[in-house]
């Protein structure tokens, strides 16, 4: 949900300029909105979590200002209780209190009989909203990614290689043994291609040697006319060798772009 509101929220604002007022941003509000409905609600119970909704609505969708005043009966008129009646005065009081404990809202001081005032915080202001934002953002990370692995020295990388590529020389299609194969790189080392698994592929001794810097599609080609194998075997190969090119592409691209970000 949220990613799919804030790339909405992206592309209008890509074509506008948000004015700054001091208050939150539009995309700010919704990222806030996002935090208190996945993490603040851990720390809160029903009521204060209600609450705390309220007076940041009140706060930074009505009146762009951190800092509210409300009366106690106000939020009461609100927060209707299970009998269609507004909310006690200290059902109410209770519930700013538990805001109050945890550090999201503080009262600001007022005299007997003046309006309360209430500095609403934001959810990404609090250390334990802090702490669940960091943990989410590193189990995510957790999720290993292979695709830049150097699949080219490391011995057992290497097998799964041949696994992938079913025990064939991919240029000729000759059975390889574990104890006796190449792996070749689709674009050459020597044009700045990486040891990935995408750019790899096995290769018998004779088209190693063959192959050198050649292109990967122009040598398989070369084989094909030499009857080596069959058309539809040739057609498989090429789909492979497309499927990987464009894979290995789409890797140096996503790579290139978190390095300019
Ligand atoms: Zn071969």
């Amino acid at each position: 949900m949220r990613k799919y509101i804030l790339n909405k929220v992206d592309k209008i604002l890509s074509k506008v300029n948000e004015p700054e007022d001091g208050s939150v941003s539009l995309k700010e509000f919704l990222i806030e909105y996002d935090y208190a409905t996945k993490y603040l609600s851990r720390l809160l119970k029903v009521r204060g979590m209600t609450m705390y909704m309220l007076l940041f609505k009140q706060a930074y969708f009505e009146e762009g200002n951190r800092k509210i005043s409300m009366k106690l009966s106000e939020l009461g008129q609100n927060l209707l209780s299970d009998l269609g009646k507004p909310m006690s005065h200290d059902v109410v009081k209770r519930g700013i209190n538990d805001l109050v404990k945890i550090g999201i809202v503080e009262k600001n001081p007022s005299r007997p009989g003046q309006i309360n005032k209430y500095t609403v915080k934001l959810p990404s202001e609090l250390r334990q909203v802090q702490e669940f934002i960091e943990n989410d953002r590193n189990s995510s990370e957790e999720v290993y990614d292979d695709s830049r692995d150097d699949y080219y020295t490391d011995k057992a990388k290497r097998l799964e290689i041949l696994k992938r590529d079913e025990y064939k020389c991919f240029y000729c299609l000759c059975d390889l043994q574990q104890d006796n194969f190449y792996l070749d790189h689709i674009f050459p080392r020597s044009n700045g291609g990486h040891n990935w698994k995408t750019n790899l592929v096995t290769a018998c001794r004779d088209c190693n040697t063959r192959k050198n810097a050649d292109d990967a599609e122009s040598f398989l080609i070369g084989n094909y006319r030499k009857g080596l194998f069959l058309q539809s075997e040739f057609l498989q190969q090429k789909k492979e060798l497309d499927r990987l090119r464009s894979e290995y592409e789409e890797i140096k691209q996503r790579h290139a772009n978190k390095e300019l970000s």
